[in-house]
């Protein structure tokens, strides 16, 4: 088969394009045809290395959708040709976090013993990739692989952090800070799926089109307007019901904080945010704020965003397509800010 091998971490140009033998489905394993896979942060840090140290070569490449091209021994329930999206984590199923259906704290995951598909063994930067079984979840009628791709990354979380995490209501506000990124233009659309009007804070005004175009009901720059007093002023001085924070520096945490309503939520967002300082007086604990985070999407998550793209709620959005062998130019691509939404890596 062909694939995208990572040999050395660096820059894009050391993703290479190799032939390999095709992969073999070990017990309880399934050979997956993989059609697309999503170009995010996560395999840009872990390209560089910045995310985590494994020996390498690795197959990068996280949540690729396609079809099962074969079982391995000892797999029920799915059938060859079944369309098929995979999610990442590879948890235990037996630990607490899992038994309590909060697979994504399972302490498989936190000490490696699991790990993720795409880092702790090959992913779906390839025609082909051997994935346990219970990691697909079949993909309904109406959900194209391109759409499917972008779940377990990006819809799934953000999905996750406004339902689970921010627990948004009907009727609230949400203000999400970084609503013009990748993850951003899709948590405006899972608050709105939930009720909420959205505030979309943005820097640069370029990306104001795209947040209106998910259904943001007010679009501000951070450069114009202090974000805590333009929160305040459009809702009546009580301050936003959740804020979703993607930048989650010192300043639009401080931001966020001050945006609050009592009895109001912050979810610290992404999945590596670096250099942030939580600093605040402990007043506003007293209106019973929660202040929390968000880590990756279970497969609960990914079966809800599969509903919620099928039925019209979320319309992922895929700012480019780049042929599997090109993803040198993807990666540089996504670097350079170049990419509305996110690019799907087609195979
Ligand atoms: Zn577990």
């Amino acid at each position: 088969m062909q694939a995208i091998v990572l040999r050395e971490y660096g820059p894009p140009e050391n993703l290479k394009w190799e032939t390999l033998p095709d992969p073999e489905p070990q017990k309880g394993e399934a050979l997956l045809r993989v059609r697309a896979v999503s170009v995010d942060l996560f395999q840009m840090e872990f390209r560089s290395g910045r995310a985590l140290q494994i020996p390498l070569p690795r197959i990068i490449g996280n949540g690729p959708a396609g079809e099962i091209a074969r079982l391995g021994p000892e797999v029920s329930g799915f059938s060859v040709g079944q369309r098929v999206v995979v999610c990442n984590n590879i948890s235990c199923g037996n630990c607490k976090y899992c038994r309590m259906g909060r697979e994504t704290l399972c302490a498989g995951l936190n000490n490696h013993r699991g790990g993720m598909i795409g880092a702790h063994r090959d992913g779906g930067y390839a025609e082909f990739v051997a994935v346990p079984a219970r990691n697909l979840l079949v993909m309904p009628e109406g959900v194209s692989f391109e759409q499917a791709c972008l779940i377990p990354n990006t819809i799934g979380p953000v999905v996750k952090a406004c339902s689970a995490r921010a627990r948004i209501r009907a009727g609230e506000d949400v203000l999400i800070i970084g609503a013009g990124g990748g993850m951003g233009l899709h948590a405006i659309q899972a608050a709105r799926a939930c009720g909420a009007r959205v505030i979309a804070a943005i820097r640069s005004p370029r990306t104001a089109q795209a947040c209106a175009a998910s259904g943001a009901d007010v679009v501000i720059s951070t450069r114009d307007h202090d974000l805590a007093q333009e929160a305040r002023r459009l809702t009546e001085g009580w301050g936003v019901d959740a804020v979703l924070d993607f930048v989650a520096n010192r300043e639009t945490l401080q931001a966020s904080i001050a945006a609050l309503a009592p009895g109001a939520r912050l979810v610290i967002m992404g999945y590596f945010p670096r250099g942030g300082i939580l600093e605040t007086l402990t007043w506003p604990f007293t209106e019973e704020i929660e202040v929390t985070g968000n880590r990756s999407a279970g497969r609960q998550d990914i079966a809800q965003c599969l509903a919620l793209i099928q039925n019209g709620r979320i319309a992922p959005v895929i700012g480019r397509t780049f042929a599997l062998k090109d993803a040198v130019a993807a990666h540089k691509a996504f670097e350079a800010g170049e990419i509305v939404g996110r690019a799907v890596l087609v195979v």
